[in-house]
């Protein structure tokens, strides 16, 4: 496959519909929706009706067969609207439907993947615990097989989509002896006895979306609901971050072009010292920072899924990218937020709102220490990727349907 840097003429319809819709439905809501930390269910199912919830999930798995890089698309046209609904998607596709597609069997596949790519069902991620979040191997949750079921016990914590979602991925110990390799993956529904969640207050952004605890009393899961095989879930959690963390790159840099769009507009109405605030070099120089942080978090973006496309691994790419992109994303909310000077400092103006917002992706699918940790181990050659037991499949041109 050669490189080209330019979009589909698919892939530009694809944008052009995901930016009508959050202008049309997502803008003029949102800021009423932040201020009363209120999640608007309908959202999904309007993305669901645009085709949006498994964009580059499979025809045969009931998605729309585009490739991984329109998934990109539709994270960064999201969150330049919010964070909240970009993340939404991230967990839904990037974290749980993809992860099915990788490593769950066909009876999975047909009974939770094809539902979810219809955004009939929407899926979600939950890993962190109370006493374990970038430490994986400490989280206590267990699984002990009884006949044909596991009955898992313990709580998860920050889980996004807690009370929204029908299906979650379920990480718990199966033998905690073995230490990470103990861990096993559960496809655990939220109809089973013994599950509750309830929704975390007090956020400092994403304040539209909705983030939570899981509570898992005696939950009964049938053998069938085991996702790969016993040991593997540390290897299917990492798989799954691979994915999630490309989304969360890509709406990233959907956050720099809204700070970008905000800020020149406001750049052009402002004026101080006789000229446009626009004039003044030391704005320029913000203005050119995100510049340069959109166009490089692009490249660094749509490089990871050029390789997922060509069905290659992207740890270190998707880890390099999340990093980067959520670190520039931060520094242009920053930024948009000192060029509107006392007025970005309330909502009447968005900036406030993404410089809250641009924080917890820094925070969550790795820490920005984990991630330089990361890049550096890999550049030092103390880390190197061992081939997975099952890949995620490349993506085949022929699949396409718009
Ligand atoms: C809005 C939101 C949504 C989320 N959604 C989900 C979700 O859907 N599913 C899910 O499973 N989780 C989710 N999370 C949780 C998120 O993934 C964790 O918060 C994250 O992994 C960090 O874990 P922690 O908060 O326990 O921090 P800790 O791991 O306790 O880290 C605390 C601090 O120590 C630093 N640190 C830790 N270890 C090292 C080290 N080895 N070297 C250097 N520094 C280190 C960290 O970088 C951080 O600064 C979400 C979090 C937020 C804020």
């Amino acid at each position: 496959m050669m490189m080209n840097f330019d979009f589909t003429p698919e892939q530009e319809m694809l944008r052009s519909t995901v930016r009508k819709f959050v202008d049309k439905e997502i803008m003029p809501y949102i800021k009423e929706w932040d201020e009363r930390g209120y999640f608007e269910p309908s959202i999904l199912k309007r993305l669901a009706e645009l085709n949006l919830m498994g964009v580059c999930i499979p025809e045969k798995y009931g998605g729309m067969g585009m490739d991984y890089n329109s998934l990109a698309i539709v994270c960064e046209e999201l969150e330049r609207g919010d964070t909240a609904f970009r993340t939404a998607v991230s967990v839904h596709t990037g974290l749980n439907s993809l992860t099915l597609l990788q490593w769950g069997t066909e009876e999975q596949k047909q009974k939770y993947l094809v539902p979810q790519a219809k955004g009939e069902k929407i899926g979600a991620f939950a890993l962190t615990e109370p006493n374990a979040g970038s430490d994986v191997a400490s989280i206590s949750t267990t699984a002990v097989r009884d006949g044909d079921d596991y009955i898992l016990n313990g709580q998860k914590t920050w889980i996004s989509l807690c009370d929204i979602a029908d299906h979650f991925i379920v990480f718990a110990y199966t033998d905690k002896s073995k230490k990470h390799r103990g861990i096993s993956a559960f496809i655990v529904e939220r109809t089973m006895p013994g599950f509750s969640s309830k929704a975390i207050k007090g956020k400092l952004g994403i304040r539209a979306g909705n983030t939570g605890e899981l509570f898992f009393d005696n939950v009964r899961v049938p053998k069938e609901n085991l996702l790969g095989e016993e040991g593997e879930g540390f290897k299917i959690a990492m798989s799954a971050l691979d994915n999630g963390r490309f989304t969360v790159a890509a709406g990233a840099v959907g956050l720099i072009m809204a700070c970008l769009e905000a800020s020149i507009k406001y750049c052009h109405e402002r004026k101080t010292f006789g000229k446009e605030i626009g004039r003044h070099q030391l704005v320029q120089q913000m203005i050119a920072k995100m510049e340069a942080g959109l166009q490089i978090s692009r490249l660094l973006v749509y490089k990871v899924g050029f390789l997922k496309n060509q069905g290659r691994r992207t740890t270190r790419e998707a880890s390099l990218a999340k990093w980067i992109a959520c670190d520039f994303a931060n520094q242009a909310a920053d930024d948009a937020v000192q060029i509107h000077g006392a007025y970005g400092y309330s909502n009447e103006y968005p900036v406030e709102r993404y410089l809250r917002n641009s924080k917890a992706p820094v925070i969550y699918e790795g820490t920005r220490e984990i991630h330089t940790i990361m890049q550096a181990e890999y550049a030092l050659g103390y880390r190197v990727d061992k081939p997975l037991r099952k890949t995620l499949p490349a993506w085949s041109p022929e699949s396409v349907t718009l």
